[in-house]
């Protein structure tokens, strides 16, 4: 299995690729239904993301079938099934890169934004399951902007979002905190813009 920094090189190449429009043939090809791969999987990163169907995980980083292990769940939060499917991954196949990945305008950070100024209220219980996740990484947020735009508030709580994420992946687990105690796995946080196609890594620190 490759190395954490090496997968975080392939998907950042990936992105640059797709934001510049030069997916070419060895791409499309790589996304071609194989027979041959019944045999068994090896994805090289493990991506959580948002349901948003603007964010395609394996198109925005130019992958293909078989090269990344995609959870999607409106807000990219980590519940139990979430941890479950990670650890799946990372102890079956050894991959060695978690990426949790969220992006501007995200409607499940604006629901909760919306449901903290007490605009809106969500009565289904499952719908409230998502926005109770995002809530506490949230409200710091808020307070801290109260004089900020939307714009700025929306952005921020974004970015805390994922982080809060990332922290929850790395601490909500013993199998998961475990390997990344052994060096075996690196948790980062990467934001997908949907005005310019680019994904910014928060890795500055990990890698
Ligand atoms: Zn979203």
């Amino acid at each position: 299995m490759i190395l954490a920094k090496d997968a975080l090189d392939e998907l950042r190449d990936g992105n640059r690729r797709f934001a510049a429009g030069e997916v070419g043939a060895t791409s499309v090809a790589s996304r071609a239904h194989q027979v041959g791969m019944s045999g068994g999987q090896n994805p090289f990163a493990i991506v959580l993301a948002c349901s948003d169907s603007r964010v395609p995980v394996e198109l925005v980083f130019d992958q293909g079938f078989g090269d990344l292990f995609v959870i999607r769940v409106a807000g990219n939060v980590v519940a139990p099934s979430q941890i479950g499917s990670i650890e799946f991954a990372a102890s079956q196949f050894g991959t060695k890169l978690v990426v949790v990945l969220g992006h501007s305008n995200c409607g499940a950070v604006i629901a909760t934004l919306k449901e903290l100024s007490l605009e809106q209220t969500h009565r289904s219980p499952n719908l409230r399951a998502i926005v109770d996740r995002v809530r506490p990484a949230i409200e710091p947020v808020l307070q801290a902007h109260t004089n900020s735009d939307e714009a700025t508030l929306t952005g921020a709580a974004v970015r805390a979002n994922i982080l809060a994420s990332v922290e929850r992946l790395s601490h909500g687990s013993l199998i998961l905190e475990q390997l990344v105690n052994e060096g075996e796995l690196l948790i980062v946080g990467a934001e997908y813009s949907i005005e310019t196609g680019k994904v910014e890594f928060f890795d500055e620190n990990k890698s």
